[in-house]
């Protein structure tokens, strides 16, 4: 019997003491500087995040949402647009559509993947579509290469979601570069995270780099701070977000690194139980943002695992065409993400869990999986 031991679904505190230090200097070099919102420590982590990311630009910005809202602003998107969104997402990712007066629309994602696909796009495709978000989401990039060349085709401008992607490439290339634009959230739970809110966009092409840049300072022109030239908002990074963040940005591709050897041992140690991890895209190096599984009694795993103290989640319960607020948006079923939602469920996982930890997630898994299905009222043939 493994030793038993709680595991929360994400500690951030193991990997900010490690690095106290580091972010104590940061603190200390932003206050002596007086550098809080703009400035050097803004310019310098905009540099490191677009050389990480390999675009030309990356443009500090408030949170992720705001990230969303200003691509989609600066490329043109408001009232009577249609953008199409995987329903299988965060609810910002169609929030920032609403928000920017256009209208979502929702499509279906790959079965195995749970990503959106370069076919869901071709079939919602209208005339009056005129931008794609495609959500890299739990880590793992969508398939862009095939998705671009739809879009493409159509003419109409790709933006990623790569909230939950900081450091996944497909074919070595990072996401967030791919499409005219990709947006990131900096929220502390995420793989880069900050000490509050924070999030940027990146892009290659200096036009939507300048645009948002301008409509998230109070819409001012770039050479003259009394003249405003867009009707903008005030979604700034603090000096003091972006300081920590470089200071950060040295262990992502370590903590990533860990991530996947997380995941590695899930798969192994559960490959004998019925669940199921999403499948993997060859091309793709996934970053694990979070390690969902698919499970029957969801609900009940779930409350027999917190009772062992194993803390989990579910992204997503209620998919984004289903949520009160969309329901206006919300013409059709949308099986595949219907159906995976009631068995969605996101194991503890953090860069800093060890071995030990992760094997009594798998204890505690393969007990609350025995329980379920003793219980369930017909059993599986032979079983
Ligand atoms: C976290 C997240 C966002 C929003 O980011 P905030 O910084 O919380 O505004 C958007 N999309 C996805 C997929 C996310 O995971």
């Amino acid at each position: 019997m493994p030793s038993e031991q709680a595991v929360p679904f994400l500690d951030l505190l193991t990997s900010h003491d490690e690095m106290s230090a580091e972010l104590d200097d940061a603190f200390r070099a932003v206050v002596s500087d007086s550098a809080f919102v703009g400035g050097r420590y803004v310019d310098a982590f905009e540099r490191q995040w677009a050389t990480y990311c390999g675009t030309r630009e990356a443009i500090g910005v408030a949170n992720g949402t705001d990230a969303l809202v200003l691509a989609l602003r600066a490329i043109g998107v408001g009232p009577g647009a249609e953008v199409i969104v995987p329903a299988n997402t965060f609810i910002a990712t169609a929030a920032a559509v609403v928000a920017c007066g256009a209208r979502p629309r929702f499509v279906d994602v790959d079965p195995e993947t749970l990503l959106i696909t370069a076919d869901d796009i071709g079939s919602a495709l209208t005339s009056r579509c005129r931008a794609i978000i495609v959500v890299h989401l739990y880590g793992q990039m969508a398939d862009m290469p095939s998705i671009l060349k739809v879009a493409d085709d159509a003419g109409v401008p790709v933006l990623e979601d790569a909230a939950q992607a900081h450091g996944a490439t497909w074919a070595g290339r990072r996401a967030g570069s791919w499409g005219v634009a990709g947006c990131f959230s900096f929220y502390p739970s995420k793989n880069l995270g900050a000490l509050g809110d924070a999030g940027a966009v990146v892009t290659n092409d200096m036009n939507v780099a300048a645009a948002i840049r301008s409509l998230a300072n109070h819409g001012r022109a770039p050479d003259d701070p009394d003249l405003h030239v867009h009707v903008g908002v005030n979604s700034r990074l603090d000096g003091l977000q972006a300081a920590l963040l470089s200071a950060k940005l040295v262990s992502l591709d370590r903590w990533n690194a860990a991530r996947r050897s997380v995941v590695k041992r899930y798969r192994a140690e559960c490959a004998d139980l019925p669940v199921q991890f999403v499948r993997e895209d060859g091309d793709g190096v996934p970053v694990h943002y979070v390690a969902p599984i698919r499970v029957q009694s969801r609900d009940e795993v779930r409350r027999l695992l917190r009772g062992r103290g194993i803390d989990t989640k579910v992204h997503y319960p209620v998919p984004c065409h289903l949520q009160p607020c969309f329901r206006e948006f919300s013409g059709q079923r949308l099986p595949v993400v219907e159906a995976a939602a009631q068995g969605l469920l996101s194991l503890p996982l953090s860069p800093t869990m060890s071995a030990e930890q992760v094997d009594s997630v798998c204890a505690a898994l393969r007990e609350a999986v025995n329980t379920t299905q003793d219980t369930r009222p017909v059993r599986q043939p032979g079983g």
